[in-house]
């Protein structure tokens, strides 16, 4: 979901170039003002020329909007964002304060970005999976922004061009992948069940006039006949014997590139392959050591394997049988999530008690199953008022072997981490800091997935560090099994994307090298032919968070501490940690 913004940004927009940027003035005293005045206006143009990535965010001024992503979108867009840069740059940067230099730096990425995207990159032409309604509809249908009966006249309006959209959509696609073809397919069909009976039980209890509701039906009835005629044309794409479909991996030029727009870093994919590479033989010979140190205590007199891999393996397996059972997961995670706040406090290692954030734990929502387990929901930065919540699946509705393999996998230590990452102090904690801290709405539209990723990851470490689980080896253990996977995430996305290795290398190096399982590995292989570079992003934005520190440490010397650092670091947002090191190292 944090990546959602970043992943439609480019999704086509409409809109003539009708808000101009305005002028600026600068070397005034007051060009702070001046810059957030620029920044509301930016934003209001940005969300005009946008507006299905405004609905994401929650800017309600143009929900009726619908863009048709045909060649003028394109071009249209390109303008408009080359238009802000030269605008931008009558800004002199180096007067503006620490927090309006990050934001003039994430506006500035983001446009430039935008421009690549669809000039360079040009995902339009070639991935069908981008052009999908149900998202945005979903959020127009039940974000609670208005009473249900304007929720539904927006939806009507948005939807009267939904053939026009996906004409265009079809027109727009050269020599697409298949992998993405399929993914659209299969993503489309899906999406349908959004416009099914729910929908029509919600217009029948709505107070919309009978006039309204036959035009509500109409433009629903519309949509539905567009999806299925583009996934009809998908399929025919499909089943074409002699289509010449565009390989899935980009290469190594536009791969470097979109590292650099998306992850907003310095690092090189080389220089981050090698760390992990590395990273990897040390972490494996680590396990090997603390294998070793369990065997007899799950073995008794057993003899050891001699494959070291089979041995850690053999361990996992144990460690991985104790685990909650299906009833008893929600409360066992409710609990974990007050002894880490507890944890935190005792520690000194937030200033978390000041902060008081409203946490809540809760079943997850239908709307946002089926992608994990587990996962931390945040209301959209528009939306001023709402609640933080952990969202917990409901383990006793899965079928016993889907529960039973779910619960090896988050058995009695990994629920651990996985409550760090998603909750505290990972992802729950920093999206509290984000909007109590740092109100300036800007980073949290453009958020950085490397920082918030980096982030929940490194909690997982530090965390452990300052002895949650009192160095238990059984933790050890599961804690550089998830490292193994963050590795090889970087490994295999460049070793698929840039060198073309193939499938049966790839799946040897995540089932056996790092211990998933076999629907793991497929699963991760098939994420990594549909994305490229999200997969470095936890990798990427924790290397870089552990070195601010360290060298943030070597600044203050006496002065630091470790909570210092956190309400530092934490005060700039969601920004990416370059723009962020910048401010705390200068
Ligand atoms: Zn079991
Ligand atoms: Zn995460």
């Amino acid at each position: 979901m944090k990546n959602l913004l970043s992943a439609i940004a480019f999704v086509m927009v409409i809109a003539a170039l009708s808000c101009k940027p305005q002028a600026t003035s600068t070397n005034t005293e007051n060009l702070d003002a001046t810059f957030s005045t620029f920044e509301n206006s930016f934003l209001d143009a940005y969300w005009k020329q946008h507006p299905s990535a405004a609905i994401f965010v929650g800017y309600g001024k143009y929900y009726e909007n619908l863009v048709i992503p045909d060649s003028a979108s394109v071009t249209n867009n390109i303008a408009f964002s080359k238009a802000w840069i030269d605008s931008l740059q009558t800004i002199d940067l180096s007067k503006l304060s620490d927090n309006n230099k990050i934001s003039f730096n994430i506006i500035k990425n983001q446009l430039e970005s935008d421009i690549w995207y669809q000039s360079v990159f040009k995902q339009q032409e070639w991935d069908a999976s981008i052009y999908n309604l149900a998202g945005e509809c979903d959020y127009l249908l039940n974000q609670p922004y208005a009473p249900l009966d304007a929720r539904l006249k927006i939806l009507s309006q948005h939807l009267q061009h939904a053939d026009d959209y996906y004409k265009a959509a079809l027109t727009s696609l050269h020599k697409p992948t298949k992998e993405h073809v399929e993914l659209a397919i299969l993503q489309n069909q899906g999406g349908l069940s959004l416009f099914g009976a729910a929908l029509t039980d919600s217009i029948t209890t709505s107070h919309l006039s009978s006039d309204e509701k036959d035009a509500l039906q109409k433009n629903i009835a519309k949509t539905i006949q567009a999806i299925n005629t583009y996934v009809e044309a998908l399929k025919g794409i499909v089943a074409n014997k002699n289509y010449e479909f565009r390989a899935f991996n980009i290469g190594k030029k536009l791969f470097t590139e979109k590292f650099k727009y998306d992850l907003a870093t310095d690092f090189t994919p080389e220089q981050l392959y090698d760390k992990a590479t590395a990273d990897k033989k040390a972490y494996t010979h680590r396990m090997v050591e603390t294998a070793n140190g369990l065997w007899t205590k799950y073995y008794d007199k057993q003899a050891k394997p001699a494959d070291s891999l089979k041995l850690i393996q053999m361990v996992l397996d144990k460690i991985q049988l104790q685990h909650a059972k299906p009833a008893d997961f929600f409360a066992a995670l409710t609990s974990q999530v007050h002894q880490l706040k507890k944890f935190i406090i005792e520690k000194n290692l937030f200033d978390f008690d000041t902060v008081s954030p409203p946490i809540v734990v809760r079943i997850m929502p239908e709307y946002a199953r089926g992608f994990s387990i587990a996962s931390a929901e945040f209301t959209p930065p528009y939306q001023k008022q709402g609640t933080t919540y952990y969202n917990i699946d409901d383990l006793t509705k899965f079928p016993p072997e889907k529960a039973e393999s779910a619960l090896r996998e988050l058995n009695n230590y990994a629920s651990q981490l996985l409550s760090i990452h998603e909750a505290v102090p990972g992802h729950c904690v920093q999206g509290i800091y984000n909007n109590k801290k740092s109100p300036d709405v800007l980073r949290s539209v453009f958020q950085n997935g490397a920082m918030i990723e980096g982030w929940a990851v490194y909690t997982e470490g530090m965390m452990l560090e300052n002895g949650w689980a009192d160095h238990a080896p059984e933790m050890e253990l599961v804690h550089d099994k998830l490292k193994l996977r963050e590795l090889a995430n970087v490994i295999i996305d460049y070793d698929i994307q840039v060198l073309n290795k193939p499938k049966e290398e790839i799946l040897h190096l995540l089932v056996v090298d790092c211990f998933q399982t076999n629907a793991q590995a497929e699963e991760k292989y098939h994420r990594a032919t549909v994305s490229q570079v999200q997969l470095c992003s936890y990798y990427t934005g924790a290397t870089a968070i552990q070195a601010l520190r360290d060298d943030y440490q070597k600044k203050m010397g006496d002065k630091y501490s470790l909570k210092d650092f956190h309400e530092k670091f934490l005060s700039f947002g969601s920004s990416p940690v370059k723009y962020i090191r910048e401010r705390m190292l200068q």
